[in-house]
């Protein structure tokens, strides 16, 4: 199993200038997930030799833009260009079934190619077999202000791995995270800045701190790991946590294997170059 980091990017301003990409990221295991995809997640698949065409579950854990926006297109890829019903839809309540407005994540159309539609609600599980293939999902609360916005741990392929969307900080939230291999935080910003509603690295370092995965990884990265870089206070989360802790770059792909965890970089690292340049 592995974990690609298509765009690791979060906040305002990578949104739009994508400065680190907004794409989401896959599991690419006996079945492969695609998480949460933002602007970018389908040119950069096609970019790192991610074929979008193979993608058995999309999941989007809120209808925040930088969560959905290509959630439509990937919706055509994993239904055969739109012509066959298969693959599964997991959202957020409002992405699947609208606000009180009637905002969703996608249109009826897109909403009615997958083969099957899953609501995510928080504090309950999902078993399900697809293509002789069996997963389990657990999904729980976020503190964000898309009510609805989850996180889940994934139990498929005998590993373990979780993600935490947008949210605040809250008592028990790295309890319920308990038992992962891997563990996807979003953590925007180094530090508090005032602004409520993301994750900073002191929060990441409690939730690791109750959690315990083997490897965590940082995620929906903002401008603010510029100014400090985001490998820096990987290094200090690790220190402070006592769990291994990696702030990923565009492209880069993390295998999961035998407990273990081998990094290596995406497979076409040339053509993210000006990308890169920007970190060095
Ligand atoms: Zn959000
Ligand atoms: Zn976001």
């Amino acid at each position: 199993m592995e974990l690609v980091f298509i765009g690791t990017g979060g906040g305002r301003v990578n949104l739009i200038k994508q400065f680190r990409g907004t794409g989401g990221f896959r599991i690419n295991g006996s079945l492969t997930f695609h998480i949460d995809p933002g602007p970018g997640a389908l040119v950069h698949s096609v970019k790192l030799g991610q074929d979008t065409t193979k993608i058995d579950v999309l999941v989007v854990s809120h209808y925040h833009i930088d969560h959905c926006s290509d959630s439509a297109v990937l919706c055509e890829a994993m239904t055969n260009y739109g012509f066959k019903k298969q693959g599964i839809l997991i959202g957020s309540k409002n992405s699947i079934e609208g606000d009180e407005k009637g905002d969703k994540a996608l249109s009826a159309y897109h909403l009615g190619l997958p083969a099957k539609r899953i609501t995510a609600l928080p504090g309950k599980t999902i078993e399900e077999e697809y293509k002789g293939v069996k997963f389990k999902m657990e999904f729980f609360q976020m503190k964000h202000d898309e009510k609805t916005s989850f996180g889940f741990k994934l139990h498929m392929d005998g590993k373990v791995i979780g993600y935490i969307s947008d949210t605040e900080y809250f008592e028990g939230l790295g309890k319920n995270f308990a038992g992962c291999d891997v563990l996807v935080v979003n953590n925007l910003k180094p530090m508090h800045d005032g602004i409520p509603d993301h994750l900073a690295s002191e929060d990441t370092i409690k939730i690791l701190k109750a959690a315990k995965p083997k490897l965590c990884v940082l995620n929906h990265l903002g401008m603010k790991f510029f100014r400090v870089p985001a490998e820096v206070d990987a290094q200090r989360i690790s220190e402070e946590s006592g769990v291994k802790t990696i702030a990923p770059k565009d492209g880069m792909i993390i295998s999961v294997d035998e407990g273990k965890v081998n990094e290596r970089k995406g497979k076409k690292d040339a053509e993210l170059k000006n990308l890169s340049d920007f970190y060095e």
